[in-house]
């Protein structure tokens, strides 16, 4: 997996914004600092972000379980200019982050000396969450 494009200010937060899963997963995330997925019986699946059906066996998932704010990158990628091509000040990475536990996962900013994949990182939460995938400032070490 790789990613090719990234347009603007992580606009991939609309995918996660969407439906009653969503809404929980981010109050969650907002009034507890905690992350949150939804748990396949059958399966043995939890899935974060949380999916209202199993991928796997179609149920109706309705059992929420709590989840590490650990997990690992399974892919990153150097953003080093703007939507407009022009070279960052300061380059950054943005990665996609699998909570421990869980499948899916979370693309979200990477802050480390050097970003691998495989690497375990950690979700550092801001402390004035509003409700927002960027309630989580990024990930490190
Ligand atoms: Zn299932």
């Amino acid at each position: 997996m790789s990613f090719t494009h990234w347009h603007g200010d992580m606009e991939a937060q609309y995918i996660y914004t969407a439906g009653i899963a969503g809404e929980r997963f981010f109050r969650e995330l907002k009034d507890n600092g905690k992350l949150v997925g939804t748990r396949c019986p059958k399966c043995d699946i939890t899935y974060v972000p949380p999916r209202m059906y199993c991928e796997k066996c179609f149920a109706e998932l309705d059992e929420w379980k709590d989840v590490p704010l650990e997990g690992e990158v399974v892919a990153h990628t150097e953003v080093h200019v703007d939507i407009e091509d022009n070279k960052l000040a300061e380059p950054f990475v943005i990665g996609f982050v699998r909570i421990d536990g869980t499948q899916g996962g979370l693309v979200h900013y990477i802050k480390a000396p050097e970003v691998r994949n495989g690497m375990k990182v950690k979700a550092v939460l801001k402390d004035d969450r509003v409700g927002s995938i960027l309630d989580i400032e990024h990930f490190a070490p």
